[in-house]
């Protein structure tokens, strides 16, 4: 482990003017990933910014009836609130590490957490995302946990929140502060696809601190359910997961929103399996439909083929359970 400053933020603004002043300074929040990623040597901040300090772990209501939530905000956050409105983010968080990780892991550092995909996490393993140009292990080695969508000839590495997915089927926004100000990023647009640049992971620019999570009032959004598979009950990232949001009118459905996780780089929005429920009654037919389309253009590996059929079952599961029979 090299050395680093250890600075404790006073206000947004000093840990902004560090993040601006120093290229490779990191913010840490509840450190449940990144000082891991220090200690075995994958990332080496010259400067550590503590923003336990800040005032930024509040869940508010907006004006509009939607819910802003602090970028310090625990994982364990028990809010009748995202309870009622939007179950689907608490049975994302629930389903999350353990209960031990959640009360110390943060909603901004969740959303940033680095990939899972151990020839990343193991600095003798060529990784593009990790040293841009070094090639990719998992090309040649075991893929079996690897993304079957949105995948690229530099980067196979599937992303590993849960948060994240729900959050992408609530069509939250995050709001961020940089030298330049406050703006928002739609959740769809903070993960990038590797692409041939994999070491570039999110639209957050690298001075730029997260502030809060919004999450619009949605008419799907009381109607949401999350689906995890993962390797044993607890404990476990997800091998494929779906978060469903879906508005009915009528007995038809009006919208949805439906985002898979554990199955590509980035939260994936199914938009083929959202227009084939769209104006159709919720029943097993459209469910079906759904759960096919949900997996069009993946491209698995010889040993993730079986990513297929999980991410459709977990759709089928998710809407299943809406439907309420
Ligand atoms: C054993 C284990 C099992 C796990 N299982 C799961 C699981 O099943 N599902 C799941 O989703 N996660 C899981 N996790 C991951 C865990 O949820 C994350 O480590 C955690 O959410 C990260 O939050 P943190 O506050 O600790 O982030 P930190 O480690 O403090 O930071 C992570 C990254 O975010 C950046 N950052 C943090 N806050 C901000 C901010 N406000 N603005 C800008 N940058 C910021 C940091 O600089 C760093 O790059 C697991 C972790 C462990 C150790």
């Amino acid at each position: 482990m090299e050395p680093f400053q250890y600075i404790r933020a006073r206000d947004v603004g000093e840990a902004i003017r560090v993040l601006a002043d120093n290229p490779t300074a990191a913010v840490i929040a509840g450190g449940t990933d990144l000082t891991t990623l220090i200690r075995d040597g994958i990332r080496r901040p010259s400067h550590l910014i503590d923003i336990n300090g800040l005032d930024l772990a509040e869940v508010s209501a907006r004006p509009d009836g939607g819910l802003r939530i602090g970028a310090l905000c625990r994982n364990a956050v028990s809010d009748k609130r995202i309870e009622r409105n939007f179950p689907v983010l608490a049975e994302a968080l629930r389903s999350g590490a353990s209960p031990q990780i959640r009360n110390r892991a943060t909603f901004g550092g969740n959303l940033l957490q680095r990939v899972r995909c151990p020839y990343y996490r193991v600095p003798e393993f060529a990784c593009n995302r990790r040293d841009p140009g070094s090639g990719c292990a998992a090309l040649s080695g075991d893929s079996s946990r690897q993304a079957i969508l949105g995948t690229s000839g530099a980067c196979v590495a599937v992303h590993p929140s849960d948060c994240a997915v729900a959050l992408q089927a609530l069509d939250a926004e995050i709001l961020v502060r940089g030298p330049r100000g406050e703006r928002r990023i739609p959740i769809d647009a903070l993960h990038r696809l590797p692409g041939r640049t994999p070491a570039e992971e999110v639209t957050l620019r690298r001075d730029e601190l997260i502030l809060a999570v919004e999450l619009p009032p949605r008419a799907s959004s009381e109607r949401s359910h999350y689906v995890k598979f993962r390797d044993r009950a607890s404990y476990a990232f997800s091998l494929a997961s779906a978060a469903v949001a879906v508005e009915l009118r009528g007995g038809r459905i009006r919208s949805s929103r439906i985002s898979l996780g554990g199955v590509a780089p980035k939260p994936w929005r199914a938009e083929a399996a959202e227009r084939a429920l769209n104006g159709r009654p919720l029943d097993k037919d459209a469910i079906d439909a759904a759960a096919k389309a949900a997996t069009n253009g993946a491209a698995p590996r010889p040993d993730n083929t079986y990513k297929v059929s999980l991410a459709r079952e977990v759709v089928r599961q998710a809407l299943t359970e809406l439907k309420g029979d």
